[in-house]
């Protein structure tokens, strides 16, 4: 990269002039190789054949979005063996072919990516000055090449939604890296069993109670340990200590309403004692007709 304070630039290219507006600032970037090598065969060419222009996005300048105007040349191959005839000028180290941002503009977006989440990431990125979609921040995360494969030898293994509530797939983690092994299209346990049956090594599965996973171990890793994972774990001892509580809290209400009934007892009955004492040899007001006919 050239020597440049505020903007580093490929070694050969220049700043030719600088717009700048409230909220963004756009920079023609002028390049002044003599010469240029043809992408396919490797040849040096200095015969110009015309000039182009390409406007990538780079990293913002001050809260500003930064878009560059990169003044690129196309060059003839003289390589009599080459098919390649005519070929535009590459920026390998700054722009890949046909990108739309810089790579450095991509590895801000993928730290930013990384940190966050893609609408997190979204929100980010819109407040330093750089604008983009969610889409774009999950892109550049799955474009990171895939680490090294190694042995796992203790997995955590649990459904997600590719969309949800619609389709599920399922998730694979190391748990001894905390990374994520890999992601299986859906939650069959043929599709976990064929996965497993490749990890040799395994030894401890943690998994939640159901019966599909269960079964995958069953299949493709008989000598591995099975434990319910500590999410599935604290969620039925969850349930389980609700539902107990629920069932006290009844029995209590009930004692209680049977407490307030035998309460009131004593008194309902003492009214009907005494409303029904004449019965019982009491002295009563109200003659009757047979005593009133008798006298
Ligand atoms: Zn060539």
């Amino acid at each position: 990269m050239e020597n440049n304070p505020l903007l580093p630039l490929p070694e050969g290219m220049s700043i030719d002039q600088i717009q700048a507006s409230e909220s963004e600032v756009s920079i023609t970037v002028m390049s002044r190789h003599p010469t240029s090598c043809c992408p396919l065969c490797s040849e040096p060419s200095c015969s110009i054949h015309s000039h182009d222009r390409r406007r990538v996005r780079d990293v913002p300048c001050g809260g500003r979005r930064v878009q560059l105007v990169l003044c690129v040349r196309k060059f003839f191959c003289r390589n009599p063996l080459c098919e390649r005839k005519i070929f535009t000028e590459r920026l390998p180290d700054f722009v890949l072919p046909w990108a739309k941002m810089t790579i450095r503009y991509c590895q801000e977006l993928t730290s930013i990516g990384l940190a966050t989440c893609g609408k997190g990431g979204t929100k980010l990125a819109a407040r330093l000055g750089m604008q983009t979609s969610r889409q774009t921040v999950l892109r550049r995360i799955m474009d990171l090449p895939d680490l090294p494969g190694s042995s796992i030898v203790y997995l955590g293994i649990d459904d997600f939604a590719f969309r949800r509530g619609y389709r599920f797939g399922t998730i694979c983690v190391d748990l001894e890296s905390r990374r994520v092994a890999d992601l299986l299209p859906d939650r069959k346990a043929a599709t976990s069993a064929a996965w497993m049956y490749q990890q040799p090594d395994l030894m401890v599965v943690s998994r939640d109670r159901g019966g599909e996973y269960a079964s995958a171990v069953t299949q493709g890793a008989p000598q591995a340990l099975e434990c319910a994972d500590r999410f599935h774990l604290l969620k039925n001892l969850g349930e389980a200590v609700e539902g107990l509580l629920a069932r006290h809290l009844a029995a209590s209400c009930k004692r209680q309403i049977q407490a307030t009934a035998d309460a009131q007892a004593p008194v309902w009955q003492s009214k009907r004692a005494t409303r029904s004492s004449p019965k019982f040899g009491a002295p009563s007001t109200k003659p009757t007709r047979g005593a009133s006919g008798s006298l």
